[in-house]
């Protein structure tokens, strides 16, 4: 028998707060007061940027990383030392943070967009096939909340038609792909030290070159920064072909420092709260959880569950703001539509009074192009992972799904107590 929910005057399943903690302290001030009496905030003067890539390459086993402004520049870097230009297809997920399309656009390239796998949530290697034509250059993949896309497929594609792999990592810190943590597994790995991300420096980011070769990092590492080759003594400031300053300060690297050293407690603290969440609501009908596939470890920058629609007497949106009420802070959706429902890509204007780079490829952006991705956003709930959260606020997450869930689950046999008479 159904309880009785708190949107109908029941009683509260969580109403004490969430954990909440401080990100930064003094190791993230000393590190700040030493970048400050090197009397230089400039990376390549300075030491604080080069040991924050020392420790990120040391976490990451790999040998070259720049560092970079932003996730969005991380990404763009990693496209434009790829040699993506103009006219080019670059595949990628209608689900993401814009700035996974921004450098795509800067490079007028165009994106193409994959449908994805329903409860993973990540793009699916049999779409990406079949979005691949002689202008597609690269796959951007986006292991989106934490979660690691599949990358042997991925990969496997990639050879056959000999295109470059991005991976967007800005929300999947020390998350792996059957033992390999991504980013390290394609051509490139983008990274975001956003405010809003695992870690921060306020702003920033980081591009892994996972080449073998020495050129590939130093055209990378050129890219962030004007072209100029600063990398081995002289400096050489002859422009060759465009690139943006997308410099890292010493003051970002300085808390970077401090923030790299907290990582590994972050993510496996969302990793035991995200895994714990799954198990908790995994046999519930007409629920599906956020699926890690097996083998891979997800470090939940966010969780999304999805429900079945016509198993329950209420909405989406009826479920979600069932779940608030109860004291538990779920949305739902993620971002509002699928990113190529936006003026931008309706329009076909990247800049403005532009269609290009849109009319060199031809590129239209009608109708229901990727129908899971759609569907994704209309069934999922979100709820926030943080490594400050605790197991009892966890376990107040999945006793209010159930709740709601249990009060608003179609009855299956016939003659059994009705929702109205049990709550009365
Ligand atoms: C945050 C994010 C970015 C962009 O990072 P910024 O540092 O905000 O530029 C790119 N891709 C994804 C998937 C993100 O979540």
């Amino acid at each position: 028998m159904s309880e009785k929910l708190a949107i109908h005057g029941g009683r509260k399943v969580k109403d004490t707060p969430f954990g909440t903690g401080k990100r930064f302290g003094l190791e993230e001030a000393k590190e700040l007061v030493e970048a400050l009496e090197q009397n230089t905030l400039f990376y390549h003067n300075g030491e604080k940027v080069k040991k924050f890539l020392d420790a990120f390459n040391e976490m990451y086993g790999i040998s070259y990383s720049v560092a970079v402004s932003s996730g969005t520049a991380a990404v763009h870097t990693a496209l434009g030392a790829a040699g993506i230009t103009v006219g080019d297809e670059v595949i990628t997920s209608p689900i993401t943070d814009q700035g996974t399309l921004i450098g795509i656009l800067y490079q007028n390239a165009v994106p193409v967009f994959a449908d994805l796998h329903p409860h993973t949530y990540n793009m699916d290697p049999n779409s990406i096939e079949r979005c691949i034509t002689p202008r597609t250059k690269a796959i951007l993949v986006v292991h989106l909340a934490g979660n690691p896309a599949n990358m042997n497929e991925i990969m496997d594609l990639a050879k056959k038609h000999r295109l470059k792999v991005i991976e967007d990592c800005a929300q999947s810190y020390l998350a792996s792909y059957n033992g390999r943590l991504v980013g390290t597994i394609g051509d490139y790995g983008c990274f975001s030290t956003n405010d809003f991300k695992h870690i921060s420096t306020g702003d920033g980011g980081m591009v892994t070159v996972n080449s073998a070769e020495e050129q590939d990092f130093k055209v990378t590492h050129a890219f962030a920064d004007k072209n100029y080759l600063r990398l081995g003594g002289i400096v050489n400031r002859d422009l060759s072909y465009l690139a943006p300053n997308y410099r890292m300060t010493e003051l970002q690297g300085a808390v970077g420092i401090a923030q790299l050293k907290k990582l590994p407690g972050i993510c496996s603290n969302r990793t035991a709260y995200g895994n714990k969440i799954t198990e908790g609501i995994k046999e519930l009908d007409g629920i599906h959880p956020h699926q890690v596939d097996e083998g891979n470890v997800c470090t939940y920058w966010f969780y999304m569950f999805r429900i079945e629609p016509s198993k329950y007497d209420c909405t989406r949106d009826e479920f979600a703001a069932a779940l608030k009420e109860e004291g538990i802070p779920a949305s739902a959706g993620y971002i509002p539509e699928v990113v190529y429902k936006s003026g931008l890509f309706q329009k076909r204007s990247a800049y403005q009074n532009s269609t290009f780079p849109f009319d060199v490829t031809g590129a239209v952006y009608e109708g229901e192009l990727c129908p899971e991705a759609e569907n994704i956003l209309k069934t999922a709930i979100r709820l926030p992972v943080n490594e400050f959260y605790t197991m009892a606020d966890i376990q107040a997450m999945i006793a209010s799904i159930r709740k709601v869930a249990c009060f608003y689950q179609k009855q299956k046999v016939a003659g059994t107590l009705q929702r109205g008479e049990s709550h009365g």
